[in-house]
């Protein structure tokens, strides 16, 4: 009896010292939401995810990827809390906390939270030779893809077809394809354009420049001038020249910043090592992909940011001396 008594006090100890090793390193599996796989979204989470897991013996966080529609899809499953981080442009996250915009009716998302910014995303407006389109205003009566439903430049040609007084019937079509598949449409001429906010270089952009004749034009009118101006999360800015074969010149456009959010419903500890991993790894992380190469930490902690900074978030960048 003894005996017996004895082997289930063992297994007890056993189990009991097991259970305090998984404590140490607590299994925890988060997934950012991206965008196309030719997009800069997904190489990001890529970056992001590869900085959080060299620790993840550690944390016990295992980071993965997912492609996704793009910046309102991953705000959507981010407050739903089917995915934990996500990437989503400066404007959507601004209207998604504010409910404001798209997000009037779900109302505004008050446990949205900014971890930080990272690369500028420009309008980017790519159209055929062939198309006679040199400006945003000769698009009407084309053949154009304003983004697929779920991403943040459909969003934003919502935005801009209010701003300009246009109808969708304006367009000679406007297709919905995603990111990935609009190089394939705009070379094989069943679209005379298509435009993306993304950062750059971007993969898509660099397909669509080498596979067929077509090149970058200005989204700048006088009324789009107006409301970059006015608003906070838009601001004026430039494709560098020399970036793309056949553009020597900087392309003076719009655009907004794609940030990296959560929301309040996912642990301090979490948001804490996750953003320690990237602002304490910045030159590791400025190396991961070419459109991060002039990241600046005092900038990603606080530029193009309209949320509020999740917790462990800020205790990372106060460790950190950036606060
Ligand atoms: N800004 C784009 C969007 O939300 C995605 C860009 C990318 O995939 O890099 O639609």
């Amino acid at each position: 009896m003894k005996k017996v008594l004895l082997g289930a006090a063992c297994v007890l100890a056993m189990a009991a010292a097991s259970t305090t090793g998984a404590m140490a390193a607590k299994k925890q599996f988060v997934s950012i939401g991206t965008g196309g796989v030719t997009g800069v979204y997904y190489p990001t989470g890529g970056a992001i995810c590869r900085l959080v897991n060299k620790n993840r013996k550690k944390t016990g966080i295992r980071c993965s990827v997912e492609s996704t529609g793009g910046s309102i899809y991953n705000i959507n499953t981010v407050r739903s809390g089917e995915l934990e981080f996500g990437v989503a442009q400066s404007d959507w996250q601004y209207h998604a906390y504010h409910g404001t915009s798209k997000f009037e009716k779900a109302g505004p998302f008050k446990g949205l939270r900014a971890m930080f910014s990272v690369h500028p995303e420009p309008v980017t407006i790519l159209v055929r030779k062939d198309s006679g389109i040199k400006g945003l205003t000769d698009i009407k009566g084309k053949r154009f893809n304003i983004g697929n439903p779920g991403s943040g430049t459909r969003g934003t040609w919502e935005v801009i077809e209010k701003v300009q007084g246009w109808k969708r019937s304006d367009l000679k079509l406007a297709s919905s394809m995603k990111s990935s598949e609009t190089s394939g449409a705009l070379c094989d001429n069943k679209i005379d354009g298509y435009f993306w906010l993304v950062g750059h270089p971007s993969g898509l952009t660099q397909e669509t420049i080498a596979s067929c004749d077509a090149k970058i034009i200005s989204g700048l009118t006088p009324e789009i001038e107006k409301m970059v101006a006015e608003k906070p999360y838009y601001r004026i800015a430039t494709i560098p020249g020399g970036m793309y074969p056949g553009h020597p010149d900087d392309i003076k456009t719009w655009g907004v910043g794609a940030t990296f959010i959560t929301s309040d419903k996912v642990g301090d500890d979490v948001t804490y090592e996750v953003a320690k991993a990237v602002l304490g790894n910045l030159d590791a992380f400025r190396k991961l992909h070419p459109a991060f190469r002039h990241l600046k930490a005092k900038e990603m902690i606080k530029d193009s940011l309209s949320a509020p900074l999740a917790n462990g978030a800020i205790k990372a960048y106060k460790e950190l001396g950036l606060m």
